[in-house]
Parts: C-alpha cells; sequence; structure tokens
C-alpha cells in the first residue's frame, strides 16, 4: 500500500480492531487504480457513527445524519461514513431518509458510478462487485444500475458524469447518453451550488473539449445558467479552448470576453459563486484590458502580478489562438519590472505634498502617482528619491502653467 493511503490505515485498523468492517472507498481507490493522484481518503464502515465517534479522541459529526464523521487523524481529516442505502430523493434533493447497513456491497450500490464503486480493505485487496475496474480498464463511464433510474433518483449525476469525461478522458456509454438526452431537464431541480462544484472541476479538467462536446451532444447546456439562455455560447467556447482553464475565475473572464453582454457579475450571482471568485476575474480582466492596449510587456506584466501569471497566460493564448506568450516570458518581465507595487516608488503621497508646498490635497495626488507609477514601470523615469523629486516639481509647474 503506498500514500496517502498508509497514513490513513490506522483509522481502518481501529475501527475493524472493535469488531466492524472498514474500507477505502470513492474517488481515492478509483484514482489510485488507474495511476492519477490520489487527493481525498474516504473511509466507509460498518459501524454505527456513534461508535466512530467514541473510537477516535478528534471527530467533528460534519454529516452526521448521512452518517458522516470526520476523524481528525495526523494532522488530516478523514470523512467515515456508515455504510447506508438512501432513501427517496424527494423533490431531487438529498435524499431525506437514510438506513445505515452492514453489507459494503450494499453501500457501493448506492453510489454513482462503477469506478466509484470500489473498496480497498487493511490489506490492499480490491472489492469490487460491481466491476469497476474493468470500466476504469476500458474507459468507459457506467452507472451501477440502470442509467436512467439512477439520474431520475439523483440529477446531478449527469453533470458529475461529464466532469469525469473532463478529467478522466473516459467514453460515456450509450445508455448513459440516451439517459442523459432524455433527462438533461431534471438539472432544473438541483441547486444551482452544486452543479458549480461539478462544473468548476469540468472547466479544468484535462479532457474539457471532449466533455463540451458531451453537454453540446445531450443538451445538459440548456439546462444550466446562462447557458440555457445563450444556446450558441458553447459551441463559441469550443471553437477556442483546446487546454483546461487554470481556474474558474479564468473561465467567466473568458465567457465575458467572449460575449460582453453577460457581464462577469452576471456569472457570478447565475452560479453563485464567491466574492473571492467575483474579484479575480475582475482582476483578470483588468489586465486582459491593459494587454488590449500595451501588448505584453512591463505595464501589462505589473497589472497581471506575481500569483496568476499562468491563468493570464492562458487566458490571453485562447483569446488569441494562438501561443501569443508563455508563462516563462511573463516571469522574466515580473523579474525584471523596476517596482512590484505602488508602495515600492521611493516617493510617496505624502513626500509630494510636502514638495508642492502648500498646495492643497486632492485628486491631483492620485494623478501624479498614477503618471509617476506608469514612468516608472515603462522604464522611462528612474526610481530613485532624487530622480523622482525633480519629477514631481516638474510635474507641478507644467501643470500650473
Ligand atoms: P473527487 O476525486 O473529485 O473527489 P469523488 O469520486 O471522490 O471525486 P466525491 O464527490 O468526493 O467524488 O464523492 C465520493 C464518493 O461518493 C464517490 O466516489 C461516489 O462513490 C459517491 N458519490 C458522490 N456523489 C454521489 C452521487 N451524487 N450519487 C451517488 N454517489 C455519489
Ligand atoms: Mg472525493
Amino acid at each position: 500500500m503506498e500514500q496517502p493511503f498508509l497514513k490513513a490505515l490506522p483509522i481502518i485498523k481501529t475501527i475493524e480492531n472493535s469488531g466492524y468492517e472498514a474500507y477505502f472507498v470513492g474517488g481515492s481507490v478509483r484514482d489510485y487504480l488507474i495511476n492519477r493522484t490520489v487527493h481525498d481518503v474516504d473511509i466507509a464502515t460498518s459501524a454505527p457513527p456513534h461508535v466512530v465517534q467514541n473510537l477516535f479522541k478528534k471527530t467533528i459529526p460534519v454529516g452526521i445524519e448521512h452518517g458522516t464523521i470526520l476523524v481528525r487523524h495526523g494532522q488530516e481529516s478523514y470523512e467515515v461514513t456508515t455504510f447506508r442505502i438512501d432513501g427517496k430523493y424527494e423533490d431531487f434533493r438529498h435524499p431525506d431518509e437514510v438506513t445505515f447497513v452492514t453489507d459494503l456491497k450494499e453501500d457501493l450500490a448506492r453510489r454513482d458510478f462503477t469506478m466509484n464503486a470500489i473498496a480497498m480493505d487493511q490489506k490492499g485487496q480490491i472489492h469490487d462487485p460491481f466491476h469497476g475496474q474493468a470500466d476504469l480498464k476500458s474507459g468507459y463511464i457506467r452507472t451501477v444500475g440502470k442509467a436512467e433510474e439512477r439520474f431520475y433518483e439523483d440529477p446531478l449525476r449527469m453533470m458529475r458524469a461529464v466532469r469525469f469525461v473532463s478529467q478522466l478522458g473516459f467514453q460515456l456509454d450509450d445508455e448513459i447518453k440516451n439517459a442523459m438526452k432524455q433527462m438533461a431537464n431534471l438539472l432544473e431541480h438541483i441547486a444551482v451550488e452544486r452543479i458549480t462544484v461539478e462544473i468548476e472541476k469540468l472547466f479544468m479538467g484535462e479532457y474539457i473539449m471532449k466533455a463540451l462536446t458531451h453537454i453540446n451532444e445531450t443538451n445538459i447546456g440548456r439546462h444550466l445558467p446562462i447557458f440555457r439562455d445563450d444556446q450558441s455560447l458553447i459551441k463559441k467556447i469550443k471553437e477556442y479552448v483546446q487546454t483546461p482553464f487554470q481556474s474558474i475565475a479564468e473561465a467567466i473572464t473568458f465567457f465575458h470576453i467572449l460575449n460582453p453582454d453577460h457581464s462577469i457579475q452576471k456569472w457570478i450571482k447565475s452560479w453563485k459563486l464567491s466574492n473571492k471568485v467575483l474579484n479575480s476575474a475582475k482582476h483578470l480582466h483588468q489586465a486582459y484590458l491593459t494587454y488590449q492596449h500595451e501588448g505584453i510587456g512591463n505595464e501589462t506584466v505589473y497589472v497581471v502580478g506575481k500569483h496568476v501569471l499562468q491563468e493570464f497566460a492562458h487566458l490571453v493564448n485562447i483569446v488569441e489562438k494562438a501561443e501569443m506568450v508563455s508563462v516563462h516570458r511573463l516571469e522574466k518581465i515580473y523579474e525584471a519590472l523596476p517596482i512590484r507595487q505602488r508602495e515600492d516608488l521611493c516617493l510617496n503621497g505624502h513626500d509630494i505634498l510636502a514638495l508642492a508646498k502648500g498646495r492643497k490635497p486632492g485628486p491631483w495626488v492620485q494623478e501624479l502617482l498614477l503618471d509617476m507609477e506608469r514612468q516608472v514601470v515603462r522604464g522611462s523615469l528612474k526610481n530613485e528619491t532624487s530622480v523622482l523629486k525633480e519629477w514631481v516639481k516638474k510635474w507641478i509647474t507644467d501643470e500650473n502653467s
């Protein structure tokens, strides 16, 4: 067994030693079997939630009504979920009632796709009653049971299917495709936040092109915020995008550039994204506008800033449909910038007022600072106190004359 499973193994052993079963399940086992980086390691167990709570020192009952307890172990958190079968999904929300069970196979049967219904025990043995390994090998996404029934129970699974296409490059089997065509409209019942979680992963998936094709072919696009009112948008996106977006903020900035009728605010609101994403998208857009004016150079890179060089490079390259700029080139320009932020200027607002000899503070100070900043960034003015002082004096005289 390998990391990160080894690190979580003591949890499984503790549960097993007290007479219950426990397994690694879900995404971690799937990713491990296809040699992808394993992220969250989830555990399923026959032990009821209160037993899990009593077995470990630090637990948080994050979803106790669905049987999920968060167990803290070695600086990490692990979701430990009691085997369960889901009750009716009333109004397509989370099931109102779940029933805890003691048989692993019953728990695996409630899971969405065969590749996600594989368990691994403490010895590294695989338990795979729905032949997920065979589907992993042939690269097919198949539901556990009838696609129609499983999508009807929880329509979000349709979104999950296409986001797995985007991440893994797998095929959707015909049954899934047909069911999606018929049932895409049920996505209208799903809380937007749940859809957004999947969309975000989809836009950042390596096989995004393939996923977008499916979204078009299966009519899912007709039932997603904004895309539903702008049927040509996904086709247009497909003309540009060949590589995954670096972030959801980049994706939204690009959509806005592609069709300015949909503002960044509108995207954020329709998809119920956070203010953080809003601010990132606004910043990227500002950087893009600078690029349109100034091309790739000091000014643009200064506005972009160190942390989003990668997102910005990708954005420009897809908008221009050409390899216009590399991250490496942007980094080199960034490293050589005379200043990285306004605070790096050798003069500040106070200094300027002192030089202005009695002139009242006002918007002119900001104007002057902006002008000075621009010239220093461009390289046409040296960032040295004496040089800047002379320049300020001249600026003030010029303005007064
Ligand atoms: P990721 O690697 O992105 O986390 P994942 O498969 O682990 O992918 P999660 O959302 O973390 O996805 O869910 C963990 C597991 O729970 C899944 O592998 C699947 O077995 C089950 N699951 C999650 N969502 C659903 C759903 N809507 N219907 C049925 N089973 C689900
Ligand atoms: Mg997961």
